[in-house]
């Protein structure tokens, strides 16, 4: 369970820093850890949390959120960290489903959880700041004095360790259940493939309620026994300034935060000490990697999955990076990917499968996978059909077992006829030099059905659709009926906290226009 693997880290490390939080400057070995984490653990059962019982938390990240993990996993609660960026109304909905006993939250996201508050009964709010809040109690105030010895509780490899509400990009958010065994068997494999060690010194900076850097990186460190280093959001400055501070070797983030942290002023940054640079959650272009490593010297993992998958199923590993920019890489240890044939009338049959080259559904299943979706049977049923997670991507194995991620299948742009991937547009777009950021999606067209309309953020201020026509045109790269028929110029893409694509805001904007 993650409550022996933590514990097991505890005994083996116990005078190890275990913790930093970077904004507060506080620093805990892991016995000092541990202690929190049962007095917390005490405090909620003294609150009437019992094994099963959900605990949320609203958090950006910080020493509590990872101290609350861990007093849930001692008494066998069900953790449920929700996106801080939510609104108050998308995090009522999340409150009524879930049902949790305690919420914790704090001032950052405040104003979204008294709004939720007003809606939802039977619930305790706890903010981890000194705040006068009517609907809430301080945190500190709840723990004082609370027993500092390990509680019991009978906790079984197959329950329920937590539940992830995915990003609901398309119709209402689900709560994917995963098990405290799909998490041991994500975290060993993620280390393993890694090479994560006790010498880890690891940044949490992409946001920690995210799958991705809560199991593929964060719990293998800390099975290792690494350091983990805890920064509440991304800002590029910062982080770089962290990173040669701390000494960080490895940290995970979206493929946007490795972009913005280029665009910075890399005069003074120093990433020696970085050996296990990790991005996935969204596509990165190929253009990009090599910068990367071009002008800073970083090499990346790169991991692809979904939050129902727990989430890693295939990696691309550092070695690979360069020759295989852009593909997903092959699958983890213990994993099968399959890439089927998409039907119009349901899911895809998982024996129907591929040609290399040939576009379809990925299809999966892995030690990890998620039991269902938390009170929604038919969902399940359907996401997982004769037993392999259906993603709903779409890509291709390559002659060497490499996969390719190409679209959404609800992205996919069809003009004329003819499937358009957004992501082999966007990958040459982004090599343009003046590109900062590019997303395309399909708009309705009397005569094509969709045409392709590129929304671009400028690096540079002087260039144009005529420019980028020309470019698209010179590259060979995409034939005549894959060329944005029209640039839309912008300040930022609208992103989801950890880096995705919002592309139905873009079509929403386009309603609009
Ligand atoms: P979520 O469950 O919210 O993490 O979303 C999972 C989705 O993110 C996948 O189905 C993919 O569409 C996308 N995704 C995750 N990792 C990658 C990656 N490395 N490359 C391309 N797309 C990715
Ligand atoms: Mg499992």
């Amino acid at each position: 369970t993650l409550r022996s693997m933590f514990e097991q880290t505890v005994a083996k490390y116990p005078d190890k820093e275990g913790l930093v939080d970077v904004k507060s400057g506080k620093r805990w070995t892991y016995q000092e850890w541990d202690e929190e984490v049962n007095c917390l653990a005490n405090t909620l059962k003294d609150a009437g949390v019992e094994k099963g019982d959900k605990v949320s938390t609203v958090l950006f990240n910080t020493a509590e959120f990872a101290t609350t993990l861990f007093a849930c996993m001692k008494i066998g609660a069900v953790f449920n960290p929700i996106n801080f960026r939510l609104t108050g109304k998308e995090i009522t909905f999340i409150l009524q489903d879930a049902a949790p006993k305690v919420v914790i939250f704090e001032n950052a996201t405040h104003q979204q959880v008294a709004q939720a508050a007003k809606e939802v009964r039977g619930v305790q709010f706890w903010s981890i700041d000194q705040h006068e809040l009517d609907f809430a109690v301080n945190f500190q105030g709840q723990i004082e004095g609370a027993s500092r010895d390990r509680p019991d509780c009978e906790l079984d490899e197959n329950d329920v360790y937590a539940i992830m509400y995915t990003s609901g990009t398309t119709g209402l958010p689900k709560g994917v259940l995963h098990t405290h065994r799909d998490m041991i068997d994500q975290g060993l494999i993620m280390g393993a493939v890694m090479q994560v060690t006790d010498k880890e010194r690891g940044l949490s900076v992409a946001p920690m309620f995210h799958c991705a850097e809560l199991h593929c990186a964060f719990f293998p460190r800390l099975m290792m026994g690494g350091t983990n280093i805890i920064m509440h959001h991304f800002e590029p400055k910062p982080l770089i300034q962290t990173v040669k501070e701390e000494a960080i070797t490895t940290f995970f983030a979206a493929p946007t935060m490795w972009n913005m942290m280029l665009q910075e002023d890399l005069s003074d940054a120093d990433f020696t000490s970085l050996n296990k640079g990790l991005y996935g959650g969204a596509p990165m272009a190929p253009a990009l990697v090599k910068k990367l490593h071009e002008q800073l010297g970083i090499r990346l993992f790169e991991a692809y999955g979904m939050t129902e998958m727990g989430p890693a199923i295939t990696v691309l590993t550092e070695d690979e990076q360069l020759d295989k920019a852009g593909s997903a890489g092959r699958a983890l240890i213990n994993h099968e990917v399959r890439v089927v044939r998409t039907r119009e009338d349901g899911p895809a049959d998982p024996e129907d499968i591929c040609e290399p080259g040939e576009l379809g559904e990925i299809i999966v299943q892995g030690p990890s996978m998620m039991p269902g979706y938390y009170n929604r049977p038919e969902a399940t049923e359907e996401a997982m059909y004769k037993g392999w997670y259906h993603s709903g991507d779409i890509g291709s194995f390559d002659e060497e077992g490499y996969l390719w991620v190409s679209d959404r299948v609800k992205d996919m742009i069809i003009s004329g006829g003819e499937n358009i991937y957004s992501r082999e547009v966007e990958d040459v777009l982004f090599d343009h030099e003046k590109v900062m950021d590019a997303a395309v999606i399909g708009e309705p067209d009397e005569m094509w059905g969709e045409r392709v309309v590129a929304y671009i953020v400028k690096k540079d201020g002087s260039l144009t659709d005529k420019e980028l026509d020309e470019f698209c045109t010179a590259t060979e790269r995409l034939a005549r009926y894959k060329r944005p028929r029209r640039y839309e110029f912008v300040e930022e893409l609208p992103r989801n906290a950890s880096g995705k694509l919002q592309k139905f805001k873009l079509r929403e904007k386009l309603k609009h226009v």
